[in-house]
């Protein structure tokens, strides 16, 4: 058959392990395991959140409203910017490929850092387009400048904090760097983890509506997924000049949100309790696990994300550390597959963290 001959090449996203696929492989009771390998929220669905999806489950047999009137509405509010300046998408997942196939084509290019997330890289090789990457993992403005101006890309991609390595740019070298280039070139911030880096340093806040005003060639992405704890309910939105979100609009196909996603999603925002725990689990865990790294001169990145992101070096193997841990019931991701000796840990509840952290130095006494 005729497909496209470039697609047999690809590789798919390498997605965090099933809990399922450890109850199968390994005979481990559901209730035992701990996942911590795909940034989703330790404290689970609030039940906020939960009482509202029950309330609109009978609604199942009804499109959803594809303006997404309430949903656009209650984001703009919160952002400051209009209803025109934003698009939905299953996923943020989703809004990163109507960008990617509205831009790209066979002649394109798309800058990234060499250790970020993957979907950017497939996206790219679907479109043919051709990728370049800075010399480091980790965001450095200069890097990001310099690569710019050799090479011209069509499509920048910074992700804002960096999944997997948690490393943030600040504000100011976000600035920098979008004062460096031309305005033909559109620029993702992709902020899946923005709050948790705002509520660790406030040089990392960014602001939408003011960068979509200074900037029209720049679109910043959120998700429901990590802070407000709705993964599994694929609710992602993009920000940015109106005429770019007319754009977009053109490649999203309709009712691409279900109706249950959306209330679900309105009522995430609002839940401000919610949010604010959340938040505080994940820094007061986190330094738990930046001393745990020190203590066992483990090399870590400053996280400003929800997971944190152990280097090893070359008398720990990272694949056998994620295995140890998974026959013991634990998913954390292996980075092997960004050629990395690393893994990267989601920060969850107390309790588990503390059944990681145990299994983690029983692993490096052997
Ligand atoms: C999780 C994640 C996303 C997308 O999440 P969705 O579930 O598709 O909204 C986008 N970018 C980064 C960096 C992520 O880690």
């Amino acid at each position: 058959m005729g497909f496209k001959k470039h697609l047999e090449k690809l590789v798919s996203y390498e997605a965090g392990k099933p809990i399922e696929l450890v109850v199968r492989d390994y005979g481990i009771k559901p209730k035992g395991i701990i996942k911590l390998a795909s940034n989703e929220n330790p404290l689970g669905t609030s039940k906020k959140v939960q009482n509202t999806i029950k309330k609109e489950v009978k609604n199942a047999f009804r499109y959803p409203d594809d303006s997404m009137f309430e949903l656009k509405n209650a984001l703009a509010k919160k952002y400051n910017v209009e209803s025109s300046n934003i698009i939905i998408g299953s996923g943020s997942d989703q809004i990163i490929e109507f960008i990617i196939q509205s831009i790209a084509s066979k002649d394109s290019k798309i800058l990234i850092s060499s250790a970020t997330f993957a979907m950017y890289e497939i996206y790219a090789k679907i479109a043919q387009a051709q990728i370049i990457k800075t010399k480091d993992g980790i965001h450095i403005a200069d890097e990001f400048i310099e690569a710019y101006q050799k090479h011209k890309p069509d499509i920048i991609f910074l992700c804002v904090p960096n999944n997997p390595l948690g490393d943030c740019l600040d504000k100011a070298e976000v600035y920098r760097i979008l004062d460096s280039i031309s305005k033909d070139c559109l620029v993702v911030l992709d902020s899946a983890y923005g709050e948790f880096a705002a509520y660790r340093d406030k040089n990392k806040a960014l602001n939408p509506s003011e960068i979509i005003k200074k900037y029209k060639n720049c679109i910043y992405l959120g998700t429901f997924s990590k802070l407000y704890g709705l993964g599994g309910l694929r609710v992602g939105f993009g920000i940015g000049e109106s005429g770019v979100i007319k754009i977009l609009h053109k490649l999203r196909p309709p009712f691409n949100i279900t109706n249950i996603s959306l209330k679900a999603a309105l009522s995430a925002l609002n839940d401000t309790k919610f949010i604010q725990k959340t938040l505080k689990n994940n820094l007061q865990e986190m330094k738990i696990y930046e001393n745990f790294a020190r203590k066992n001169n483990i090399n870590f990145i400053e996280s400003y994300t929800n997971f944190i992101t152990f280097i090893f070096d070359k008398k720990v193997d990272s694949s056998s550390l994620c295995e140890f841990l998974l026959k013991k019931g634990v998913i954390i991701r292996d980075l092997k597959s960004y050629g990395l000796n690393a893994v990267r840990i989601t920060i969850g509840k107390e309790s588990q963290n503390k059944k990681v952290l145990k299994l983690i130095t029983k692993f490096l006494k052997n």
